[in-house]
């Protein structure tokens, strides 16, 4: 995890040339800002914090931070609204242009200005958890009645587990 480096500063937009202000070859941010949208099945909700570093290889940007975001969604089995931080690390090269061409995955500083919250939705997209669950063990709901199983049973005679019930329905036929 990256030190903080700097007074954490408010703002999405990091600009490059303010940034590096002396001769320094690295230099620190930690920056958070509002971020609320619904993303597919997820709603953003509060602040995002993006922090790290950039460093100047020659010439090179090296652009290298953890990002954190919450968002809201509910869990896939019982349909409870569950809260959960997203907490993505980037390790990529700064380009200042868009090459479509290239597969190298990199952050665009276009006229010397990163959009933190641009790589906020890139780094939701590709590392949002496929399934939400409110803990690893939800009972989820009974698929006849509807009662949430991890507050009471239900008195279905069915067995809770969905593909022991569709085979349980297959027999009756
Ligand atoms: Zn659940
Ligand atoms: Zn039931």
């Amino acid at each position: 995890m990256p030190e903080r480096q700097n007074q954490p500063q408010n703002g999405a937009f990091l600009d490059l040339k303010t940034l590096f202000s002396q001769r320094e070859n690295k230099v620190g941010f930690d920056r958070t800002f509002p971020l609320t949208d619904s993303v597919d099945s997820v709603e953003l909700c509060g602040e995002a914090r993006v922090f790290g570093t950039i460093s100047d290889y020659s010439g090179v940007l090296q652009f290298q931070a953890e990002l954190s975001l919450d968002y809201q969604t509910q869990c896939d089995r019982c349909l409870k609204p569950i809260t959960r931080t997203l907490k993505v690390n980037l390790d990529r090269p700064i380009t200042k242009t868009v090459d479509e061409d290239s597969e190298e995955e990199t952050v665009l500083a276009e006229n010397d200005v990163i959009d933190l919250a641009l790589l906020c939705y890139e780094g939701l997209y590709e590392h949002l958890p496929l399934k939400h669950l409110c803990s690893e063990d939800c009972r989820g709901l009974c698929p006849y009645c509807g009662t949430d199983l991890n507050e009471a049973p239900c008195s279905c005679k069915a067995p809770p587990d969905p593909r022991l019930a569709g085979l349980a329905e297959f027999f009756h036929e």
